[in-house]
């Protein structure tokens, strides 16, 4: 089969012909018809993640290079294992990609995606950017029958860590939601926040253009923080309260200075972006105004059912934008490296 495989940091991808795998026991090799080029493929191409005060190495994570990326595959089942129950050939399905270790208490509780031997394919095991996929259980497959097949792709991802953001944006009942980033991630954020709670959804960004798709997916407010007033906006907005929650899909230091200069009281800030660095946290105004901080990154194969069934009601729509083939992988990352994607990018193997 053809394949992209990261051979190492920051060279181009190795795009050649490689021995296609044969499925055994519960493994289900996926004929690949869509996989999403995300952010995260990007961080695994140039070997890390900025933190702030340094680098973190992929491969101190347990990354082992040649890996071909690609976490968001969607297909057709091509052949199975001989233990494979409720899957068989010819099924399109979506492919849970955040696998763990098996067997410790949290992957024994279903949050695989937060097993800290994690295993998920397109970092750890080779994913999808490829003309055929090995996904190790038949358990990691969701049928996905009567919605487009490119779009939903990006659920197991994107669509995922938006939805679980917005599950945890919403416990304090907001009135008011900020959802900073208008992104591939935050359009489907504004989406499911809309369809999920009846608060007041704005979205904040740099770019207009994104504020207008933003607007098209549902926000009540765009807020452009290119502004010096954005912060002042927000407050407007909010009957000068704050907003309840924010959920923060960028998470830069920018845009973190500004979640905590609107943070209501009792507020929630969700921070999901990876875009890295550092910021001074006021100390005494987290206890004095209650406020909790905490991440969201993807989700477990339960929440990934619940999203999909979202997406068969039509409630969220995700955008794919631009399309490549396999031999274009490499601009699919360039592209995407330098912001010309609005939406989301799949590779077409
Ligand atoms: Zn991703
Ligand atoms: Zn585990």
């Amino acid at each position: 089969m053809k394949a992209a495989q990261i051979i190492e940091p920051n060279k181009p991808l190795k795009i050649s012909e490689i021995d296609t795998p044969s499925p055994t026991g519960n493994h289900v090799l996926v004929k690949v018809k869509a996989v999403g080029v995300c952010h995260s493929d990007l961080h695994l191409w140039e070997g890390g993640y900025d933190t702030g005060d340094g680098f973190m190495d992929v491969t101190d994570r347990g990354v082992r290079f040649p890996v071909i990326p690609g976490h968001e595959i969607v297909g057709t089942v091509s052949e199975i294992g001989d233990s494979v129950v409720g899957i068989k050939v010819g099924d399109d399905v979506l492919v849970y990609p955040w696998i763990g270790c098996g067997s410790c208490p949290t992957c024994e509780k279903g949050d695989t995606n937060l097993c800290e031997a994690p295993k998920s394919l397109g970092v750890f095991q080779d994913g999808g950017y490829a003309e055929y996929s090995l996904v190790p259980d038949y358990k990691f497959l969701i049928k996905i029958s009567g919605i487009d097949l490119e779009g939903a792709a990006s659920l197991s991802c994107s669509g995922l860590t938006a939805y679980t953001a917005v599950k945890k944006a919403i416990t304090n009942s907001p009135e008011n939601i900020l959802i900073v980033g208008a992104g591939g991630l935050g359009l489907m954020g504004v989406q499911i926040a809309k369809s999920l709670s009846n608060a007041n959804i704005m979205c904040a960004d740099l770019d207009d253009e994104k504020l207008k798709k933003a607007q098209e997916m549902g926000a009540d407010h765009v807020i452009n923080t290119k502004n010096s007033e954005s912060s002042k906006n927000i407050m407007t907005i909010c009957n000068e309260k704050g907003a309840d929650s924010i959920i923060d899909f960028v998470n830069a230091p920018p845009t973190v200075k500004l979640d905590l200069s609107v943070i209501r009281k009792r507020g929630n800030i969700v921070l999901v972006g990876l875009f890295g660095g550092a910021v001074d946290l006021p100390l005494v105004s987290i206890p004095l105004k209650a406020i909790t901080i905490q991440g969201a990154y993807t989700g477990n194969y339960n929440d990934l059912v619940e999203l999909v069934d979202l997406a068969k009601k039509g409630i969220i729509k995700p955008i794919v934008s631009n399309h490549y083939v396999l031999n274009e992988a490499n601009n699919a990352l360039e592209d995407l490296k330098n912001r010309k994607i609005i939406g989301r990018a799949v590779i077409i193997p």
